[in-house]
């Protein structure tokens, strides 16, 4: 993506575009044969003779300025002009620094610039009225529409788009609720939009987003889209294409339209076996025949039948959580078969120990039964009803660029 534009200017072809408004640019008189503009830090290189160097451990900026400074020069009021805008204790070992020179007959030192950081630089005029002053390197946002499939791996995958591994955590991170990374197939595929951010046209500057994504595992599409709901606080999230928010691991139900009949409860006395035990469950009840959809996806590891849970289903949905639905009258799904949130792996009965139609929802974490309302689940908030539509407005153009980007044309070598 950016891999050519990063090897242009290492090769020192000059890219001309960054070129600004600089009004400390200094006319020198033309050269006889005119050269290519190289403009840095506002100036343009190619009418100085530049000195370029690295502060070492030990220098001080009156050392620096001792072997360079000529006639008529004077470095102790460039020292306290300089110090005015930027402390000279803080001038640290390692960091860049340049002389322009005057191409005159003695190299007029002009230009002392310090790099002070990744972000900004300091100047410092050596002629005429001596000044300083601070400027930030312009920022560019580059935005890019990407598109890949996976052959190997996610990250091999996206390295073949010029992606870094920011980018490829970030898409990872996006989608962990809704797509096993794990269990990527060769000729799964993605296509997102990333904007990052660029110093002086040439340092990445990291991600600033990425705006929006489509993940097609095994025929099936993702979508995933960045969402400010909040401009105030800058809460931003991840929803999908019909506003569902993406972080939701779990529902918050095994079924629709119930009512919770029992809670978890470590010490309850049973309804059918008439004493005291503990119940590691939470009881919906339901209509028979209501269906009962998985509360995240995962894998079946158990359907089967028991006297006291009846019909029974287990779904593991990664290492650390577990859900079980009891007392079902029919069971849907069979063991080793891959469900997906929301999809219905059973119909409501009361078979097993049950005094009538509910499901009982047990949930495991690391292998221990909880109550699932007493956990800390990686949910997100949903999206405000009434952003809704503002969000399906923002979301249709880039959906549909995500749509039209094809394969091909986003390959690179
Ligand atoms: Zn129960």
């Amino acid at each position: 993506m950016n891999k050519f534009l990063i090897v242009a200017l290492a090769l020192g072809i000059s890219i001309t575009s960054c070129k600004e408004k600089e009004e400390e640019f200094i006319a020198e008189k033309p050269e006889p044969v005119a050269a290519i503009p190289l403009i840095q830090y506002g100036f343009d290189l190619n009418r100085f003779e530049v000195y370029a160097d690295t502060i070492k451990s030990g220098d001080t900026f009156s050392t620096i300025m001792d072997s360079h400074l000529v006639a008529g020069q004077n470095g102790f009021t460039a020292a306290q002009t300089l110090d005015n805008i930027y402390s000279l204790r803080r001038m640290k070992a390692g960091n860049a620094y340049k002389i322009l020179k005057r191409k005159d007959s003695v190299n007029t030192p002009a230009i002392f610039i310090y790099e002070s950081s990744k972000l900004d630089f300091v100047v410092l005029r050596l002629t005429d009225s001596v000044h300083a002053y601070r400027k930030k390197y312009p920022l560019r946002l580059q935005r890019t529409v990407a598109a890949g499939k996976i052959e190997t791996t996610l990250s091999q995958a996206m390295e073949k788009q010029g992606m870094g591994m920011t980018a490829i955590y970030e898409l990872a991170d996006i989608f962990k609720y809704s797509v096993d990374f794990f269990k990527v197939n060769k000729g799964d595929s993605f296509k997102l939009i990333v904007n990052e951010r660029y110093i002086n046209d040439t340092i990445y500057g990291g991600i600033v987003n990425i705006e929006a994504a489509v993940f097609n595992k095994s025929g099936k599409n993702y979508y995933a889209f960045n969402y400010t709901t909040d401009s105030l606080n800058d809460k931003s999230d991840y929803y999908n294409e019909k506003g569902a928010p993406l972080k939701n691991f779990f529902l918050k139900a095994p079924v629709e339209f119930s009512r919770i009949s029992s809670r978890f409860n470590p010490r309850r006395f049973h309804p059918v076996q008439k004493r005291w035990k503990a119940h590691n469950g939470t009881d919906y009840a339901a209509p028979h025949g209501t269906p009962i959809v998985t509360t995240a996806s995962g894998v079946v590891v158990k359907s089967g039948y028991t006297g006291g849970n009846g019909n029974y289903v287990k779904v593991k949905h990664n290492n650390k959580y577990t859900t079980q639905y009891l007392h079902m009258s029919k069971r849907l799904v069979s063991e080793g078969q891959r469900v997906e949130q929301g999809q219905t792996i059973g119909l409501v009965g009361s078979t097993g120990l049950a005094t009538g139609p509910h499901v009982c929802y047990r949930f495991w974490v690391n292998d221990k039964q909880v109550d699932p309302f007493a956990q800390n689940l990686p949910n997100a908030d949903p999206l405000p009803k009434e952003q809704l539509e503002t969000y399906m407005n923002v979301i249709t153009p880039l959906k549909k660029e995500l749509d039209e980007k094809s394969f091909k044309s986003a390959t690179k070598k």
